[in-house]
Formats: C-alpha cells, structure tokens, sequence
C-alpha cells in the first residue's frame, strides 16, 4: 500500500477519498463509504493528545487527528490532555509503524 511506502520514507499521510473527501484510517484500499480510490493527503496535520500513559521513560499518547485519525505515538516530554501536536518523525521498524509526536 502507497500509505505504507510512504511513512517508510518517514511521511506522515492520511489516506483520503478522491470523490468525498472523508479521511480514511485505518488505511484501506478503497473508501468505506462510496468505495472510490483513494489519494494521500500530505498535510501537516495537528492532533490532539486524547490519553496518555508513562512507560518507563516515555510517555505514550492516544493523538487524534481531525476527529477520525487515531494513533499512539511516542513523546519524550510530558504529555497534557488536549494538547496540540505535530509528528515530527515517523516510520516502520520491523514491521511496526511508530509515530513520534512534539
Ligand atoms: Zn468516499
């Protein structure tokens, strides 16, 4: 998948409908309500810190992104709720995708 290749090049991408608009994630193939392709938006988007938890030295976090996107990613600062952050870097390492957010 596109969205993959991507974020192995360390590029955050939501995946969004050609025809509605809708953002679509998890990443598909196809769009969940009228099923046409999707593109990538690239868009720096901000999210919001939902939750959060501390395992050992890191700080793990629940971020929302337009109100549909959901992901954890790591933070090394001590996280708030309803914060506004970025991913400032992103990527798969053996086979898992990580997210680093400030
Ligand atoms: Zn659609």
């Amino acid at each position: 998948m596109s969205f993959e290749k991507e974020l192995e090049k360390g590029q955050f991408c939501i995946p969004e409908c050609i025809s509605c608009k809708k953002l679509i994630w998890p990443p598909s193939e196809f769009c969940n309500l009228c099923n046409r392709e999707l593109t990538l938006n690239k868009s720096e988007f901000e999210g919001k810190i939902i939750e959060f938890s501390r395992q050992d030295e890191n700080y793990f976090c629940i971020v929302e992104f337009n109100e549909t996107v959901r992901l954890i990613a790591k933070m090394e600062t001590c996280p708030k709720k309803n914060q506004t952050v970025k991913i400032s870097k992103c990527g798969i390492s053996q086979g898992s995708y990580y997210f680093h957010i400030i």
